[in-house]
């Protein structure tokens, strides 16, 4: 595990001092968001102290500064996903704005009646309704990529899906109810042998796995901040130049446009012309603490952390009586999802939360999965690198605790 240094991650979380019910706090909710190193925190601090302004606006010195910590965002962005060039990263709220973003600039304009969107059965609601919403209003139709038991997309039918009426294809890189990494590369060269461009959730792996936007040839590609050690309210969308051209603005307002007369307005190049009104400046200044963080560490040793740990919880939850893992794919991320016969997931996770546990209960804003599994929801422990083996233990005296109260 090379470098990785678990005490030293550890301690750059103040949260993970806190205690939760009288425990120390063990928080396995990382699918939901990530706590925040202190290098982060620090930064958000230092924002308000020091540079509080507006951005892209002011002649005056403290919006210089802050527009410039604001651009050292995007370049940090864009070298971190190797995209190839700055102007192809916009800043948004988050993931579910940047997909919102496609379907509404994208889909409006090139999908029509009767075209067809392709997506899969393990998506995130913010990666179903959008599309859902194109579809309400310009009569195209979703095409879902059905999985298997185990929570593996089948590519023979993914392959057999495309028609000439596909526009788009779009789906997550990781499910964050299963915890499957799709085969993102071969999925993308499928749907460019039919010449359609690919929109990438990558919500749950931009925390997890390295990524290079060129080498996966992704049209577009969308991720959070909050759920990768950075602030909640900023999220990115990475789009090929030659797309996000010829897209219309999202929304109107300021910074967005060129020149404004009450005939005609011209809008403003690429960022901008995405990045309508004032943004969370904090959080896109700060984002760029969160992508050091990573970095200083390194995705590699990350992962081999997390993979090491993941190994080591699924092997020790499976003697829990009664349990069924709901997720079972040859290549997963970070997620366990599961049920106990005869025990609603809902109590497992109250009665862990009185042992300062935190773990997710539901259907993880992925219902089309529960109803796939039969089921109303799962319980989900979703590991994040500041996540240890000591931890896992007091999970498991936990859970056995609550299976024999609940039984
Ligand atoms: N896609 C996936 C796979 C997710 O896990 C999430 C967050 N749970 C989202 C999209 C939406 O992200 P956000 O709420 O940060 O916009």
């Amino acid at each position: 595990m090379g470098n990785f240094d678990i005490q030293k991650v550890r301690a750059d979380f103040p949260i993970l001092r806190r205690e939760v019910n009288g425990k120390p706090l063990i928080y396995f909710d990382n699918g939901a968001t990530t706590h925040k190193p202190k290098q982060v925190i620090d930064g958000i601090v230092d924002y308000y102290a020091q540079m509080n302004s507006n951005i892209h606006r002011g002649v005056h010195y403290l919006s210089q500064i802050s527009t410039d910590a604001f651009e050292v965002t995007r370049r940090k962005v864009r070298a971190f996903i190797n995209a190839k060039h700055e102007h192809e990263i916009i800043i948004t709220k988050g993931t579910t704005e940047s997909i919102n973003i496609v379907a509404s600039c994208y889909g409006r304009p090139f999908i029509g009646e009767d075209d067809e969107i392709i997506i899969s059965a393990m998506e995130h609601h913010s990666n179903i309704v959008p599309w859902q919403m194109l579809c309400d209003e310009k009569g195209c139709k979703l095409r879902v990529i059905p999985m298997n038991d185990k929570g593996e997309l089948d590519i023979d039918a993914y392959k057999a899906l495309f028609s000439e009426r596909t526009k788009i294809v779009s789906f997550t890189y990781v499910s964050n109810a299963l915890g499957t990494i799709n085969p993102v590369k071969e999925m993308i060269e499928i749907a460019h042998r039919h010449h359609v461009p690919v929109l990438i959730d990558a919500a749950q792996a931009i925390q997890h796995i390295a990524v290079d936007v060129q080498e996966l040839d992704a049209d577009f590609f969308a991720f959070s901040g909050h759920k990768m050690y950075g602030p909640t309210g900023v999220g990115v969308l990475y789009g090929k130049e030659e797309l996000l051209n010829k897209m219309p603005p999202y929304q109107g307002g300021g910074d967005m446009i060129r020149d404004v007369t009450f005939e005609k307005t011209t809008y403003n190049d690429l960022p901008f012309k995405f990045e309508a009104g004032t943004p969370n400046i904090e959080a896109g200044i700060c984002l760029t603490q969160a992508i050091d963080y990573i970095q200083d560490i390194g995705l590699d040793a990350i992962k081999a952390y997390e993979d090491d740990l993941l190994g080591y919880a699924t092997e020790k939850l499976a003697v829990i009586e009664g349990i069924r893992f709901i997720g079972t794919a040859a290549h997963k991320s970070s997620v366990i999802s599961f049920v106990v016969d005869g025990i609603h997931p809902y109590d497992i996770g109250v009665i862990l939360d009185k042992q300062g546990i935190a773990v997710r209960t539901g259907h993880h804003c992925a219902q089309p999965i529960m109803s796939q599994y039969g089921i109303p929801g799962t319980v989900r422990v979703s590991l994040a690198m500041y996540n240890t083996k000591e931890e896992v233990d007091t999970l498991m005296v936990g859970l056995e605790r609550a299976v024999a109260m609940l039984k």
